[in-house]
């Protein structure tokens, strides 16, 4: 079998959506489980959508998942080589393309069919030329189209699978008779499922981010992130759930292609990243939660960590953190009606006991308090919610003095 060799090919566009991360995702598992080779290609053919910066980006972002290509073209270098030039003219030539207004375009032949087999789909895939219209390949300014390019960069990158969107799929045909007429070999074609949104519909960002860049943002880490997706439209034979990249590597077989659309679950994701989380080191931890609240930063290490220790059960996405533990930092006087009935006996005796040494826990049993209610106020008091890390462990890195000085300014 000749090498496996697969390629993520963006156009520098905008962002890094999460379909395109899975479609790079699962071209580098294809290559690397063969021990082939990924290559990634910038499709940078259409100057007016460009968009700068984006290609950096994107690249970044490979690099932050893992995904590290072995080799890398950017296809405007290769017009000035006139690489596409001379194909277009070849086909021009042989009758299959013409003139027109200083383009080249695709003769479509009547009455014919095209078709391929779909490695991902499982499925062979056919259309009526009659569907299809003439399309440029080489535009006035020199520069091709994407039909002309692709088709040509993956014979000449020996591209031996084509993995791309299902978005792409109604230029397929265009590409066959490109490869046709052109005398090429035909690579693996494979169109990965659409990802739909849980209400149904392609996935939107009206519900929420969709970019790499934006999930990043919210706090969900890149380990995550990329288990999340590995599963959405391929499946491993056993059920496992939790896959590093190379374990996935390992385990990628495109008889786990899923043929129905996989949907995007928040809820999901944010169980892989409350996984992730909390498999992570208190130092690495805590300094990826510094990204996230540099005030953090400000304290001593010792308090850094046991901040993060205290959070690290119970966020699911680092920006949680603000809210969770905020209040170590700044507090805010509650208004009264946060708190319950008896919130200034309830304050009162915790200064008490606080100034005296004693343990909390045993103040609302002498003073007849409910617990639940005592360590309520206790909490909105100290922390201005009701939802804290353990209040006691809490009070022992907030110090005696603040947690006093902030009790008596409301009991006051
Ligand atoms: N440049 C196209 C894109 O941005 C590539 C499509 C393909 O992989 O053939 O998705």
């Amino acid at each position: 079998m000749n090498k496996v060799r697969t390629r993520f090919a963006p156009s520098p566009t905008g962002s890094l959506h999460i379909g395109g991360l899975r479609t790079a995702l699962y071209a580098y598992a294809l290559a690397k489980h063969e021990n082939g080779d990924f290559i990634l290609r910038i499709e940078d053919t259409d100057k007016k959508r460009e968009v700068t910066g984006s290609r950096e980006k994107i690249e970044e972002l490979l690099t932050l998942f893992g995904l590290k290509w072995d080799e890398h073209y950017v296809q405007s270098e290769r017009v000035e080589k006139g690489i596409y030039k001379k194909a277009a003219e070849k086909l021009e030539k042989s009758g299959y393309a013409y003139n027109e207004g200083g383009a080249i375009r695709l003769k479509i032949p009547k009455n014919e069919k095209v078709g391929f087999h779909d490695f991902v789909l499982n499925k062979d895939i056919k259309w009526d030329t009659n569907t299809l219209e003439d399309l440029v390949l080489l535009k006035s300014d020199g520069f091709p189209t994407y039909h002309l390019a692709v088709v040509v960069d993956d014979n000449d990158m020996k591209i031996s699978h084509v993995l791309r969107g299902h978005d792409w799929m109604p230029s397929t045909p265009i590409h066959l008779l490109v490869y046709k007429y052109l005398g090429l070999p035909l690579p693996e074609i494979g169109h990965l499922t659409d990802i739909l949104d849980p209400d149904g519909g392609k996935l939107s960002k009206r519900k929420g981010s969709t970019t790499c860049e934006a999930l990043l943002k919210e706090g969900y880490l890149p380990e995550a992130i990329l288990n999340f997706i590995m599963l959405l439209g391929w499946a491993p034979k056993d059920n496992k759930e939790l896959f590093s990249l190379d374990e996935f590597v390992k385990a990628f077989d495109p008889s786990g292609f899923q043929k129905a659309n996989p949907i995007f679950n928040r809820e999901k994701l944010d169980w892989f990243n409350g996984q992730y989380i909390r498999q992570l080191p208190d130092k690495e931890l805590n300094s990826r939660l510094k990204t996230q609240d540099s005030r953090l930063a400000e304290l001593s290490e010792d308090k850094q960590l046991a901040i993060t220790s205290l959070v690290k059960d119970r966020i699911k996405k680092l920006s949680e953190f603000r809210k969770l533990a905020g209040f170590f930092f700044e507090w805010q006087k509650p208004a009264p009606r946060m708190f319950g009935r008896y919130y200034k006996d309830h304050l009162a005796a915790a200064i008490n006991a606080i100034e005296e040494g004693k343990s909390l826990e045993n103040v609302p049993k002498e003073k007849r308090f409910k617990v639940g209610d005592f360590f309520m106020d206790l909490r909105i008091a100290i922390a201005g919610s009701k939802f804290t890390p353990p209040i006691n462990d809490s009070i022992m890195i907030l110090g005696k003095d603040e947690t006093i000085k902030r009790l008596k300014k409301i009991s006051s």
